[in-house]
């Protein structure tokens, strides 16, 4: 298996300007440049997830062209965590009518629209649709009921795909689902991986990548 970024690099924090972070986009950068960080990627949820949560749309996603770093090194890129829709492999990859060049694809039960029980088909459905222009898989452990993990790993890994540790759902967070034994299995098959924070606040930036990594040094899958 092959980690594809350092403690210093994280591809999936959320902000409060786009969708549910709690600290703007700003205060973020600032916060990555005092860790150290050398590179975040800031990937909000896709419309269907901001419409879905009644996330209050605050700056339009235009203002990207015109934003610049102006506190450290750390680069900084916009991405979009999509959604996967139904058993067709249908996704949301856009939000206030943008995509994005880096792609993030998660199950969120709350905007899937097709057969619960038929998720494994869609993933591996929009996988072979749209492996093109998706970075990885997100926290495909989580809400992992009836999905059929081995499968879609499978499949991800024929396409070059990565799957995603995530840190938030190895948190005991009243939100947040996620099935340990479907991390094992993931962590058992997946050529490639990402270790994210999937931060929604600053201390979120901090310690959640970490607990990916000591989860993975504790398993000798790192050192
Ligand atoms: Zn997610
Ligand atoms: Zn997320």
């Amino acid at each position: 298996m092959k980690i594809l970024n350092t403690e210093q690099e994280d591809y999936h924090v959320h902000s409060l300007n786009f969708s549910d972070g709690f600290a703007t986009v700003d205060e973020i950068v600032v916060f990555a440049g005092k860790l150290g960080m050398k590179k975040i990627v800031i990937t909000d949820h896709s419309q269907v997830a901001v419409d879905a949560r009644f996330i209050a749309r605050n700056t339009p996603r235009e203002i990207l062209l015109r934003w610049k770093n102006v506190h450290n090194n750390v680069e900084v890129a916009f991405g979009i965590e999509g959604d996967l829709l139904n058993e067709k492999g249908d996704i949301c990859d856009e939000l206030h009518g943008m995509k994005s060049d880096f792609l993030i694809l998660s199950y969120h039960p709350i905007t899937y629209k097709g057969d619960k029980n038929k998720v494994t088909e869609g993933f591996i459905n929009a996988i072979k649709r749209h492996h093109k222009i998706i970075k990885f898989i997100g926290h495909i452990y989580a809400y992992s009921e009836g999905i059929d993990v081995e499968k879609v790993v499978e499949v991800g890994n024929q396409y070059k795909l990565a799957f995603e540790l995530n840190g938030a759902y190895l948190m005991p967070f009243k939100s947040h689902q996620a099935d340990m034994n479907a991390l094992k299995i993931m962590l058992s098959k997946a050529d490639q991986i990402y270790v994210n924070s999937d931060a929604h606040t600053l201390s979120g930036l901090k310690d959640l990548r970490k607990k990916g990594f000591d989860l993975l040094k504790e398993n000798g899958f790192f050192e």
